[in-house]
């Protein structure tokens, strides 16, 4: 390996690129724990090797030689669900459990919505181990559930190799005590699952069958998720804490949701007071999905007497295209606009573009909350971007706070920051 590499790796970065690798004494496997030795054949990573991937390994462990065996995947689970105990109450039960490297599992998300667990595949190299994480996941998050007094609920985890979707028996339904294992596998990685390992994206590895989305709480509001066909998991749970600040500025006014989903950010702002949200979508899917989540919470007063409307569109042009149209609070939350480095130039004048057109939607005293999820681009540059807008404006505005990552989303090297807001009032 290249001595940047091995700095790299020692400073606690985890990927090893194809091209710093000096010396294999063999070609390796997909998934096939590697070990890397430094520049004086000592021992200093161990980690998942992948062939296709430009990214040959994702390092697993570095430091001292260790053992990767099943006692080891349930240590680094428990790790990283114990590392979440106290952020939430029971008026929460949709959260990340854990955030790939972040949290020691490269390529790897573990998602929670109530009893429904999310397990999303970022790179195939987890293929060959995918039974016994599976069963690593079922066994410790059992015991977890498990009622004080009573002995676990292992038992009502087949082996996997046994485990089909079982059939349905109600038991699927929010609250109920069975658990529920789902498998997402990232779009590039979908044929080799399928060809070689023969699975799908969105099967349900263990529990009950799914019978549509299944509900959750956050912060004792209730939303659906589609955990086997939505975006990343079924939902943008990264942006909960955004949401929260949004409901504690939204009262009284009039609300723009562009880039809604499925109305995330409106159920926020209508908790807290909004006259009106309005959400805009291109995906007339998100757009239902948003409808459903409002009726979820018809209960809450203030939810039921928030005028709710939803236009589909692409955001772009309807906000060019609709000067009059005024709002007192406009959220922008595009998708990556930056899905690659050379894309980055591009996404910053679209990020200025759109920041310009939401504030052309403001009244005065309006505020305008701007959200990046590009990775290639960095929050000081995204907060210019929007400050440049505003500032172009010709209005006055001030800065109310930035934001970063949500607690259950730790980002421990740079590319995994990727979640930048700006307030501005
Ligand atoms: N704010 C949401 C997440 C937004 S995800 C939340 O908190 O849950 C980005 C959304 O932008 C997706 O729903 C996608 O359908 C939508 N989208 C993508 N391109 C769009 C465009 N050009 N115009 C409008 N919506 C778009």
């Amino acid at each position: 390996m290249t001595a940047a590499a091995e700095s790299i790796l020692r400073s606690g970065h985890p990927w090893l690129f194809a091209e710093s690798i000096r010396e294999q004494n063999r070609p390796g496997q997909l998934g096939e724990l590697a070990v890397v030795f430094d520049r004086h054949d000592r021992f200093l990573a161990v980690g998942l090797y992948d062939p296709g991937s430009s990214i040959r390994l994702r390092v697993l462990h570095a430091g001292k030689p260790q053992a990767i065996d099943r006692a080891w995947w349930a240590a680094r689970l428990r790790r990283g669900i114990e590392s979440r105990s106290g952020l939430f109450d029971a008026g929460t039960t949709g959260f990340r459990w854990l955030n790939g490297e972040s949290d020691g599992w490269p390529g790897l998300v573990l998602d929670r919505y109530g009893q429904t667990l999310v397990l999303k595949l970022y790179t195939a190299a987890w293929l060959p181990h995918l039974e016994e994480i599976a069963g690593v996941i079922a066994e410790q998050s059992s015991l977890l559930d498990a009622p004080s007094g009573s002995s676990s609920n292992l038992a009502s985890f087949p082996d996997l190799a046994a485990a089909k979707p079982a059939a349905t028996t109600g038991s699927s339904q929010p609250g109920s005590a069975r658990l529920r294992l789902v498998l997402r596998l990232s779009r590039n990685i979908q044929e080799t699952a399928r060809t070689q390992f023969g699975r799908t994206d969105g099967e349900v590895l263990l529990g009950p069958a799914l019978e549509g989305p299944v509900v959750f709480l956050e912060t004792g509001l209730r939303f659906e998720a589609d955990v086997a066909r939505g975006q990343k998991t079924g939902f943008f749970l990264d942006q909960r804490e955004n949401r929260r600040r949004v409901e504690t500025l939204a009262r009284e006014r009039r609300v723009l949701n562009a880039f809604s989903f499925s109305g995330g950010f409106s159920l926020y702002a209508a908790r807290g007071g909004a006259r009106s949200v309005t959400d805009l979508d291109i995906s007339a899917h998100a757009l239902e999905s948003a409808r459903r989540n409002f009726r979820l919470n018809e209960s809450i007063e203030p939810v039921a007497a928030c005028e709710h409307q939803w236009i589909q569109a692409d955001a772009f042009d309807w906000l060019g295209g609709n000067p009059g149209c005024k709002f007192d609070l406009v959220i922008l939350d595009p998708p990556s606009l930056a899905k690659r480095e050379t894309e980055r130039a591009g996404a910053l004048r679209a990020y200025n573009k759109l920041a310009a057109m939401g504030i052309e939607h403001l009244d005065p005293g309006g505020v305008l909350v701007a959200c990046s999820c590009s990775a290639h681009v960095s929050a000081d540059e995204f907060f210019e971007s929007v400050r440049a807008a505003a500032a172009q404006s010709g209005r006055e505005f001030s800065e109310l706070q930035t934001a970063r990552h949500a607690p259950d989303h730790p980002a421990a090297f740079k590319e995994a920051e990727y979640l930048k807001v700006i307030y501005l009032a």
